[in-house]
């Protein structure tokens, strides 16, 4: 399935919810959200239907895979991996997405939103342990060294991106010095420790699967 090009907000619409893709338009007035726009397509007036199981499990699904921005061939892929990982595999989902590089690189605050993380992995701007990696997808492992590299240290959406850093500082499980723009992966981290997708029910993702 190709990469979907439209216009984001238009995800968020149909999810009901913030998937927080647009970096800072996200948390300004201009989110359709806020303004409680209703689902594309839908008459504004029209009363919600009452969805199935199979319909509730699908959209909690497409929520956490649009998240993270990938395709569903690959979300199948991690989910695959997920179920092969000793312990619960709703909560191995998210640890290993958690440990996607492009999510890392949002995590550090070096980009305001995962797509702009994935360009900037994509564009060799992003060291691991020194060497470069373009590949959004790479697993970053406990005490690895992410780093933006010399052709990205002038960039002005990464030191844009970074002010987020002063104001909201990052996620327990990573470390940061934003003045070297060098960041470590401590650990991967629990279920319970990604508090902003709290509300996102993964057994739900793992019942869609197992049909
Ligand atoms: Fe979603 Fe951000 Fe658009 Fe709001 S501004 S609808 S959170 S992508």
């Amino acid at each position: 399935m190709a990469r979907y090009t439209g216009p984001v907000c238009r995800l968020c619409r149909t999810e009901q919810k913030k998937l927080l893709l647009k970096g800072g338009r996200c948390k300004s007035d201009k989110c359709p959200i806020n303004k409680k726009h209703p689902a594309p397509g839908k008459d504004p007036k029209a009363r919600p239907g009452k969805r199935s199981d199979y319909g509730i499990q699908l959209r909690e699904k497409q929520k956490l895979r649009r998240i993270y921005g990938m395709q569903e061939k690959q979300f199948v892929l991690f989910f695959e991996r997920a179920l092969r990982m000793p312990g619960i595999t709703g909560e191995n989902l998210f640890i290993l997405l958690e440990r996607r590089l492009d999510n890392v690189v949002y995590r550090l605050r070096f980009a305001v939103s995962r797509s702009q993380a994935r360009q900037l992995v994509l564009h060799g701007h992003v060291l691991v342990n020194g060497s470069r990696v373009n590949v959004p997808s790479y697993l970053v492992r406990p005490e690895d060294v992410i780093e933006i590299g010399e052709s990205g240290k002038s960039l002005v959406i990464i030191k844009d991106a970074l002010k987020e850093f002063g104001k909201s500082g990052i996620m327990p499980w990573l470390q940061m010095d934003p003045d070297v723009m060098k960041g470590t992966f401590l650990a991967a981290p629990r279920r319970s420790d990604i508090i902003d997708l709290t509300d996102i029910k993964e057994q739900m993702i793992v019942e869609y699967y197992s049909k």
